[in-house]
């Protein structure tokens, strides 16, 4: 038996590295970011700003200005703390590192298809992931997820609001029924990534809610490459949460360039604004073209189904246009394409491509 095959986990080899395909020269509209930079004037600032900071000291663990601003800023209900990571997919490791358990298995419930990070997390962890699949329209089926609840008894649950990568929101009711029906079996995790196109939250139940937990990202707002994400929740549990928080997890050039940044959250709130404009545009185009259905979205992206997904997707990557081609995912989101809401000259690009790719013969 070689080292490799007596020290790592079986699980582990089977899997792959998680895929970012080379963007090099491409469109790229695949990840769900903010087509815009920064105005130059704010860059250089932000130049100037980040000169300052001392790069030889470790971050201070509690990120106390930070946070300070996060709270001020991004609206999280008085009296409520949050911790941060490097990206939302850092707390979503925090928590499965949380969960986990040695005397048994502990399970991570989740609607299916959904944000992937949530199966991986619980796969690195050791946990069980239960997906229980969405209905034909990618609401939630009730009956099911009840019925999981009360029979998986799981640790967490998690409901993207809104979902990656089907784009809508699920009904309030049902959310709230969810977290009712989890009250003394598990964590419900609002992960709202996608709120500043939505912008709608569960954040304002926070108080009524002990086993509720509302996790945002800076990611879709325009700053994906810095890698911040924060979690609300009770101090009790955000106490137990940064327990196995990696001490200095969030660097001070993250940390320096989110407070920045925070300080002009008008120019990323104008920003989103634009893109829930233009993703209302692009959608209303895309149903307009033959043989396209566009599925309702609250996020900065869009999802389409069509004939020949696989080779109109093709045709787009030989023409240097990346988006995400989805419909091996799940069965749900069979012949499906997500394309992420790009600057109106891109969305305009795409079109011409797409259309032009849909008109060609197979
Ligand atoms: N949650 C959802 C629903 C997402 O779609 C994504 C990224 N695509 C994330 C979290 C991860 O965000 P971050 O960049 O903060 O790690």
């Amino acid at each position: 038996m070689s080292l490799i095959e007596n020290i790592i986990r079986p699980d582990v080899r089977a899997l792959d590295a998680y895929h970012v395909p080379d963007s090099a020269g491409y469109l790229k509209l695949d990840a769900m970011e903010n087509p815009y930079r920064l105005p130059e004037n704010m860059q250089k600032k932000l130049g100037e700003h980040l000169a300052e900071v001392a790069l030889n000291r470790y971050p201070v663990p509690s990120y106390t200005e930070l946070k300070a601003k996060i709270r001020e800023t991004l609206g999280i209900p008085p009296g409520y703390d949050v911790i941060v990571g490097n990206g939302s997919d850092e707390l979503i490791v925090i928590v499965s590192t949380a969960l986990a358990r040695q005397d048994r298995r502990a399970k991570v419930l989740a609607p299916v298809p959904t944000f992937v990070m949530y199966a991986l997390s619980a796969q690195f962890a050791g946990m069980e992931f239960v997906g229980i699949p969405l209905k034909a329209d990618f609401s939630l089926d009730m009956d099911a997820m009840l019925d999981a609840i009360r029979v998986q008894r799981p640790s967490v649950l998690y409901l993207a609001y809104p979902n990656n990568p089907t784009g809508n929101l699920f009904d309030l009711e049902d959310m709230l029924a969810l977290i009712e029906a989890m009250k003394d079996i598990g964590i419900v995790i609002s992960d709202e990534a996608y709120q500043p196109f939505a912008q709608t939250s569960m954040m304002s139940y926070l108080p009524k809610y002990p086993n509720l937990v509302v996790m945002r990202t800076v990611s879709k707002l325009g700053l994906a490459g810095v890698r911040l994400g924060y979690m609300s929740a009770s101090s009790e549990l955000l106490a137990e949460f940064d327990k196995v928080r990696p001490p200095y997890n969030v660097n001070v050039l993250t940390e320096a360039a989110v407070t920045f940044a925070l300080d002009h959250i008008d120019v990323f709130n104008r920003q989103a604004a634009a893109l829930r404009g233009e993703r209302e545009t692009l959608s209303a185009a895309l149903s307009a073209l033959p043989g396209i259905e566009v599925l309702p979205s609250s996020a900065n992206f869009v999802l389409v189904r069509l004939e020949n997904a696989d080779t109109v997707f093709e045709k787009l990557l030989a023409k240097k246009i990346l988006i995400k081609n989805v419909g091996k995912m799940h069965i749900l989101l069979d012949n499906c394409l997500r394309i992420t809401v790009g600057t109106p000259e891109e969305n305009k690009q795409f079109l011409e491509l797409f259309s032009a790719c849909l008109s060609q013969p197979v």
